[in-house]
């Protein structure tokens, strides 16, 4: 942590939620929001909240829906020097409905929104080169600006000295295209840490089966490969062949995401304090369950006191 803050590149959005289960948004309902949102951003944000030094990179518009995003990130010791406001374009956003069976319907605006039109600025700049630890989100290599953005920031963070982490946060079936998926293949050849969540563990090496995706990834160099299952608990695999298994805490899961992004937060923070492995898991995955018990993707972040208490009061299976 001496090095300098953790900083996190991608798309920081608004979230509303239906309030009732059904199939999407094609007749007036009731809404709750908005809420802050965006992978990176909640990731960023539980990071911060938990006492790890934290800086955001990415952009809001100039209206309230930025406000919202700027207010919690530094309310929770998000540095948003290098966070962008665009005067033309607003706020992304991301209205989510879920269904009956789990799945979720989406209306996003992110593209053609502020969430996605950010670049190198001296502020920017000024940031990386004082970061110790760069956590890329394979979702936000899909915005051009942001890639750009992210391979420079990685060149001079690991050029003096820091360390990087990558969440995959891709479904196997999604395809991307030439450029993004080298680029992705390159991140997680240099990445230190690795955070996928089921399948894609299998997608960040490439080959199938659980014993040969963590033999190729640290073959390629990664030190530790954290696999996240839901409510089903995390195992961190690391290089020297050791496993350690964390069990899920029982809570009944209101909303469900941000889970992934709490945990990989909280387990960046926590390593990057100094915890060992297995305290940092703990933590990870008491981040996880809590947020999923609270409405809205980071509403859930825990301060270190809240997990403490969180941790203390929640079983596990
Ligand atoms: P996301 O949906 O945010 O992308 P993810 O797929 O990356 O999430 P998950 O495995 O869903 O990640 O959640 C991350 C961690 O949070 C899990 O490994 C687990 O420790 C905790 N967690 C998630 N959901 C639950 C739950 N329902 N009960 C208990 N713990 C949970
Ligand atoms: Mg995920």
């Amino acid at each position: 942590d001496a090095l300098g803050p953790t900083v996190c590149v991608g798309e920081i959005l608004v979230e509303i939620v239906a309030t009732t289960i059904g199939d999407g948004f094609r007749t007036a309902q009731p809404l709750v929001g908005p809420y802050p949102s965006g992978a990176p951003a909640i990731f960023i944000d539980q990071c911060g909240r938990l006492g790890g030094r934290a800086a955001m990179i990415g952009a809001v518009g100039d209206d309230d829906f930025g406000q919202l995003n700027l207010d919690r990130l530094r309310a929770d010791g998000v540095d948003v020097s290098a966070v962008a406001v665009d005067r033309q374009f607003p706020t992304g956003s991301a209205f989510v409905r879920y269904r009956a069976s789990g799945a979720r319907d989406f209306v996003y605006n992110i593209a053609t929104s502020a969430a996605s039109r950010f670049g190198w600025s001296d502020a920017v700049e000024a940031l990386v080169r004082r970061a110790g630890h760069i956590h890329v989100m394979g979702t936000a290599l899909s915005m051009p600006s942001a890639a750009a953005v992210i391979a420079r920031a990685v060149e001079i963070i690991k050029a003096r000295g820091g360390t990087l982490s990558v969440d995959p946060n891709l479904r196997k079936e999604l395809q991307l295209d030439v450029g993004v998926e080298r680029q992705f293949a390159e991140l997680v050849a240099k990445a230190d840490l690795l955070l996928p969540s089921g399948d894609e563990l299998e997608r960040a090496a490439g080959v199938e089966g659980e014993a040969a995706a963590l033999e190729k990834l640290f073959a390629l160099g990664v030190a530790e490969i954290v696999l996240k299952r839901g409510a089903n608990g995390a195992t961190c695999f690391s290089r020297d062949g050791s496993r350690l298994d964390a069990a899920a805490f029982v809570v009944t899961e209101v909303d469900p995401t941000g889970a992934g992004d709490c945990f990989g937060g909280a387990y960046v923070a926590c390593r990057r304090l100094g915890m060992g492995a297995e305290q940092a898991l703990t933590y990870a995955a008491a981040a996880g369950a809590r947020n999923v018990t609270v409405r809205g993707p980071m509403e859930g972040a825990g301060t270190r006191a809240e997990l403490d208490a969180f941790i203390a009061a929640t079983p596990r299976r």
